[in-house]
């Protein structure tokens, strides 16, 4: 990406989204598309929120990959600018924690959270749990997210740590391919029902993979639902401005 190509002048407020970029140091291209973003476009931006799964896994803050210390350094380069930056975990690093924050200058945000987005109620959330449909996933969620699971898993020498994720990818991959598409997309109750708890006119998530702008009418209102796209081809970002979306290819 070149920032010089921005669609936005610069001066004008806008705020950026991303999710599902997934690098593994394994995709060193990748890495440096990240890096050329982060020291390029979203230097500019009035904040970037990233709505999590930036990592392909992630096994504890006290092992950073090697590969990765490019990323940490480019968002810590990023907040010390002076742009806030966000992170919600995906359910690929939920392992993120307050050393991650605290080397990146990112702010951890819960899963879902409600910002006023140019005046916009907005709803930010990673989309994992709007598959309500994949029993079997919701059934590993739940048992991943146990604090008890997650400190036991933390405490484990780092090779361990490292054939556990390996073999939960794997698994993941392999369910993956035996399910059917529509049970791997969010829900729509799930969604009108997240939206009504919290009072949201719009919803914006990655996860699914399958990045689009959706109108709907909920209640009577028009709502959007905007679904992030993930990095694995070409980078994917949504720009908000005070007049409107642009869910961009990078
Ligand atoms: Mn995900």
């Amino acid at each position: 990406m070149n920032p010089s190509i921005s669609p936005v002048p610069s001066g004008v407020a806008e705020t950026l989204f991303i999710s599902d970029l997934h690098l593994d140091p394994e995709r060193p291209a990748l890495i440096r598309l990240v890096e050329r973003f982060l020291a390029g476009r979203a230097a500019n931006a009035e904040a970037l929120y990233i709505l999590g799964d930036l990592f392909e896994y992630w096994i504890g803050d006290d092992t950073p990959s090697a590969g990765l210390e490019i990323v940490i350094h480019a968002l810590h380069e990023l907040s010390a600018g002076g742009v806030p930056v966000y992170f919600m975990a995906g359910n690929r690093d939920f392992l993120v924690g307050e050393t991650f924050a605290a080397q990146t200058g990112c702010k951890l945000l819960r899963d879902p959270t409600l910002i006023e987005l140019y005046g916009v109620p907005t709803l930010l959330m990673h989309g994992d749990t709007l598959c309500t449909d994949d029993h079997a996933y919701q059934a590993l969620r739940h048992q991943l997210r146990h604090p008890q699971w997650q400190s036991e898993f933390l405490s484990l020498p780092v090779e361990k740590r490292q054939a556990q994720a390996l073999a939960l990818r794997e698994q993941s991959r392999q369910a993956t391919q035996s399910k059917r598409e529509e049970i791997m997309d969010a829900n729509p109750q799930a969604v009108a029902s997240a939206m009504r708890e919290h009072g949201a006119l719009r919803l914006i998530h990655g996860h699914t993979h399958r990045p689009a702008i959706h109108r709907f009418s909920l209640d009577d209102r028009d709502v959007q639902r905007i679904v992030l796209g993930d990095w694995y081809v070409h980078g994917s970002v949504l720009s908000a401005t005070p007049s409107g979306l642009t869910l961009e290819t990078l």
